[in-house]
């Protein structure tokens, strides 16, 4: 199997700049996540990881080896499309078989790999069937054989449960992860579900505008985002966001938020000017003597929790609470904000403090 390193890669399509100088590791049996809403980059990225598309600078290394002008025939990876790439003529077999039949792979050994793919995967049973009467988890199935039978160094991944209702959806990722726990194959994974990424991928690097504007494992990014952009997107409901001005210096443990003082995770830098501070709706707690208050505009609840939306002096709030919680709407509460989970942003960079 491999370990990808990517240094400065960058694609140009004529004036415009799809990638735009991105560096990253995926190690060596990784499941591994690009993550950003349409547009991104994501998929762009893969494919000149796999060598369908050629960087305009920047390398790709394999294993060590440069790569990034080489053509995809020479890299050995594997591309699993969403299932409709099936030949749907053919049966499980000779799709699976495919790509050994074309590499000339002898008849014996094909037949001993096939066999081994469909017992990793669970499709002995449909072998001989034709792919055309096949349900949807099954073609699945049939598409990451065709994949894996080559044994290649990783496998690159564009939303390959994209066209899959929900609930499928779900039950084929946890199908994948399960695969690849048993196969620990370098796989690269593009999605723009973030709940997805969260739930799949060892690590994830997360894209805006072909920027990398975060690279960590799902806990890091969700728990310290690097950027507002990250804060935003990661995450149902999403992080609440508090705009104010004020300041504080290095090793500050708190800040002022109006006439309210807030405890904040001690600061490296220091933060001065547009600020926004960052809380999840789950470290919202709602307690009487808490000195910050809001007004309760609506409560959707969800079962054991509750959402609660307030409005306070820096703009709306949310707050995941127990639902046994009561919470009248026009209601004026007060609001504690968990010190340890807080970040605070510049609010025009957007970049977080440290
Ligand atoms: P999606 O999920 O919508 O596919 P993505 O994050 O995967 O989004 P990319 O497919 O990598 O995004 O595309 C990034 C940008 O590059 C888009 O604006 C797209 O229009 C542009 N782009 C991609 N391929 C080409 C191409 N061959 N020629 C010109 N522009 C392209």
């Amino acid at each position: 199997m491999a370990e990808i390193v990517i240094r400065n890669l960058r694609k140009e399509f004529g004036a415009f700049t799809a990638v735009k100088g991105s560096s990253f590791t995926i190690r060596d049996g990784e499941f591994f996540m690009l993550l950003g809403p349409s547009g991104c980059g994501k998929t762009t990225t893969l494919r000149m990881i796999a060598g369908l598309e050629l960087p305009t600078s920047g390398e790709i290394l394999i294993d060590g080896e440069d790569v990034s002008q080489k053509p995809a025939s020479q890299r050995d990876i594997a591309m699993v499309f969403q299932m409709f790439a099936l030949y749907p003529h053919l049966n499980v077999r000779r799709n699976i078989s495919y790509p050994l039949v074309s590499q000339g792979v002898p008849k014996s050994q094909i037949a001993a790999k096939v066999a081994e793919v469909a017992r990793i995967l669970g499709i002995e049973d449909i072998l001989d069937k034709p792919v055309g009467g096949l349900s949807g988890g099954d073609r699945q199935r049939v598409a990451l054989g065709r994949a894996i039978v080559r044994n290649p160094k990783a496998f690159m991944m564009d939303e390959p449960l994209g066209a899959l209702d929900a609930e499928f959806r779900e039950h084929m990722a946890e199908e994948l992860r399960a695969l690849h726990d048993r196969m620990r194959a370098t796989t690269v994974y593009v999605t723009h579900d973030q709940l997805e990424a969260m739930q799949m991928g060892d690590k994830i690097v997360v894209m805006n505008h072909g920027v990398v504007e975060q690279f960590g494992t799902p806990q890091e990014i969700y728990d310290h985002p690097a950027t507002l952009f990250v804060a935003d997107f990661i995450g149902s409901p999403a992080m609440n966001f508090l705009r104010f001005d004020g300041q504080a210096r290095a090793g500050a443990q708190s800040i002022a938020l109006g006439d309210t003082v807030m405890d904040l995770p001690q600061l490296q830098e220091d933060a001065a000017g547009a600020l926004v501070l960052g809380v999840r709706p789950e470290h919202v707690t709602l307690a009487d003597d808490a000195l910050y208050r809001g007004r309760v505009e609506a409560a959707e609840y969800l079962g054991t929790t509750q959402i609660v939306t307030l409005s306070t002096a820096h703009g709306p709030v949310k707050a995941r609470i127990p639902s046994g919680q009561v919470a009248r709407v026009g209601e004026k509460v007060g609001l504690r904000l968990n010190a340890r989970t807080l970040a605070l942003f510049d609010a025009n960079s957007g970049r977080a403090f440290r």
